[in-house]
């Protein structure tokens, strides 16, 4: 139990912590779609992606998805979201280039991708863009990032877009509106746990 001075105490301080809150709220003012980026080694990049995007459809928005790389296996996503009115899934691009070590099969499957996003990037209908495992293109050079940047700049002002993947080029850090680093503190697969459906896909 808190004593009549403690509790005055906690009181004051939350007092001072809704101020802050209050005009952090106040300042924030603008509506508009949002660059979010979301990297790094750790789980839950893709579906923190989907979630969100599971968010906007309850809100009755409209979404698409590119898989810029496609998994071995029908993901749970895909099956769940892949017959929804107000979702379109495009699987695009093949395995990953260590499994296809074909380069100029895998810059093909890239720009294919990459100029189906544009039709997308340039449609005022779609409030939420998924471009899962975009980051990795850039990686091995598969796909030039400037005329995504430009892309990305000059798409509907309402329009969400979510890019995922472990490494980020910096011409897309620098125009991002959120950035979520996913760190691998700990993975069950080093656990000696193998990828499970609807856990891992
Ligand atoms: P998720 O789809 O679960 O949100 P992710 O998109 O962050 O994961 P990816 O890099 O796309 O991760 O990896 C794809 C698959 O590998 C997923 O099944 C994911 O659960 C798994 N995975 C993600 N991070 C790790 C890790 N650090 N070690 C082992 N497996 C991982
Ligand atoms: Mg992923």
């Amino acid at each position: 139990m808190m004593t009549p001075e403690q509790q005055a105490r906690y009181n004051a301080r939350m007092q001072r912590k809704k101020a802050v809150v209050d005009a952090k709220i106040a300042q924030a003012t603008e509506t508009r779609g949002v660059l979010i980026l979301l990297r790094g080694n750790g789980k839950g990049k893709s579906s923190s992606a989907l979630g969100t995007m599971a968010r906007a459809v309850g809100h009755g928005k409209k979404a698409a998805v590119i898989q810029f790389i496609k998994g071995r296996m029908e993901t749970g996503e895909y099956k769940f979201f892949k017959d929804h009115p107000q979702i379109d899934w495009h699987v695009m691009g093949h395995g990953f280039t260590w499994e296809t070590q074909d380069y100029a099969r895998d810059v093909a499957a890239a720009e294919a991708a990459w100029a189906l996003a544009q039709q997308l990037l340039n449609d005022d209908r779609y409030d939420m863009l998924v471009f899962d495992e975009m980051a990795y293109p850039f990686k091995y050079q598969h796909l030039a990032v400037e005329p995504v940047v430009t892309a990305l700049q000059q798409r509907p002002l309402q329009q969400t877009v979510f890019i995922t993947g472990r490494v980020m080029p910096a011409a897309l850090l620098d125009i991002a509106d959120t950035i979520t680093d996913m760190r691998d503190e700990r993975h069950a697969f080093r656990l000696g746990v193998k990828a499970q459906a609807g856990i891992e896909f």
